[in-house]
């Protein structure tokens, strides 16, 4: 069979580009090599529970076009992420606000915590000048930023240990950009984003990527229906017929499907066989835990564990991401882990030496024009859901 496009990828960005060719009448083919569609938003149905099988996932987004897209294929509920801070025996609010800073130091006001994180950072900024004997203060690593900015309180307590875990290096070793601002309110709001629109697919994000795929509720894979064919547990390096490293045009599969057009939601170095060099990424481990017998473990979605020496970053209890009632629950453990090939390439690492090599593949990847790349794997950004949506649906109008 002949297909317009070759979608390599049922994650969000894969979906979202497939419907809008479907609909536009275009023939398209999606696989992947999971068993599943819906990539790393996948959530899967366990004890009436929604489980984030790749970690916690919320929607959030100022985007008014991007949000009312995804409410055509989801009803989003109210949920609004509060996450608490796990220190020793002391629970904080996060984000930073005056919640956090009433209980860390026994004050009502802003003018008192703005007081007593302007006094702390200042010493901070007063010693490290004096160790380096200089009068202008420039941070040289993460440690001296996040002291200058907030002080040796909230430092110690919520941004060493976790930051330390989450990047498997002392803060002290880390560059100083990677933490810019510490952004900071000075009202009692625990709403961790700042975006106009928040809130969690009632059902799951299996579903609502099911919903772009053009699948209706109990409809099996693989799929056909209309002009969007799905095929999961097919990897593209097996299906395609290669000249070297690259599909010879035009595009065919080893099954005899031919394509004009391909887009790749894989890792873009893998695409061309790492011959540029190997991009980096951090990874996770999950460990999740179904508790029959307890139906409120943590009481919060996201508990983050700031302490160094508790090896995970945060435990999350699936359930209350919508509201859930039923007895039971399902936490999930995360651990930051350094990423070698053939480990989830969870979070491309956005730092100057693979965001040139990232430069020099999107180079050759323009002597292909009938290929193109999308998502946080093609693209090498940290996206957000909202971003991913924004930049498919803008591919795919570029290429109607
Ligand atoms: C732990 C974690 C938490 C996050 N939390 C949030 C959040 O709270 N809010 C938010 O907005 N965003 C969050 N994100 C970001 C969000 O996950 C991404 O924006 C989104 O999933 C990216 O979609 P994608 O389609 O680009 O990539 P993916 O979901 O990775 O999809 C790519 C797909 O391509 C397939 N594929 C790759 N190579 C091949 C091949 N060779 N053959 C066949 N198939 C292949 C993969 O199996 C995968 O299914 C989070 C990310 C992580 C890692």
């Amino acid at each position: 069979m002949h297909y317009d496009y070759l979608v390599v990828g049922a994650g969000l960005f894969g979906a979202v580009f497939a419907h809008e060719m479907a609909v536009a009448g275009k023939n398209v083919l999606v696989i992947d090599k999971r068993k599943h569609v819906a990539g790393n938003i996948y959530t899967e149905n366990r004890m009436g529970i929604n489980v984030h099988e790749y970690g916690a996932h919320i929607f959030h987004t100022s985007d008014k076009e991007v949000w009312d897209y995804a409410c055509t294929f989801a009803e989003f509920n109210n949920y609004i992420n509060s996450p608490v801070a796990v220190y020793k025996d002391e629970l904080y609010n996060l984000p930073f606000n005056m919640n956090t800073f009433s209980k860390m130091w026994g004050i009502r006001t802003p003018d008192e915590a703005k007081a007593i994180i302007k006094e702390q950072a200042d010493k901070e900024i007063e010693r490290i000048c004096k160790e380096k004997n200089t009068d202008s203060f420039s941070p040289d690593n993460l440690e001296e930023q996040a002291l200058s900015l907030a002080g040796r309180d909230i430092y110690e307590k919520l941004v060493k240990g976790y930051t330390e875990k989450q990047w498997g290096r002392d803060c002290s070793e880390l560059p100083s950009f990677i933490i810019k601002r510490l952004p900071m309110r000075f009202i009692y709001d625990n709403n961790y984003f700042n975006d106009r629109y928040q809130g969690i697919p009632m059902g799951g994000y299996t579903r609502m990527v099911e919903k772009l795929l053009l699948m209706a509720d109990g409809d099996e894979l693989p799929f056909v229906k209309g002009n969007i064919k799905v095929m999961t547990e097919v990897d593209y390096y097996d299906f395609i017929k290669m000249s070297g490293n690259i599909p010879a045009e035009p595009f065919e599969s080893v099954n005899g499907d031919s394509f004009d057009k391909i887009l790749f939601t894989g890792m873009i170095d893998e695409f061309f066989g790492y011959k540029l060099g190997t991009l980096e990424y951090r990874s996770l481990r999950f460990e999740t835990e179904e508790l029959p017998d307890v139906d409120n473990f943590q009481g919060n979605a996201v508990v983050n564990y700031t302490e160094r020496d508790i090896p995970y970053t945060r435990i999350i209890e699936h359930k209350h991401f919508e509201y859930g009632q039923g007895k039971g629950t399902i936490i999930t453990r995360e651990y930051p882990a350094n990423w070698k090939h053939g480990d989830e390439p969870y979070y491309p690492m956005n730092d100057e030496k693979n965001n040139k090599l990232y430069q020099q593949y999107t180079e050759l990847a323009s002597e292909f024009p009938n290929i193109l790349f999308g998502g946080r794997l093609g693209q090498y950004k940290y996206y957000n859901m909202d971003q991913v949506i924004r930049a498919a649906l803008d591919m795919a109008k570029e290429n109607l």
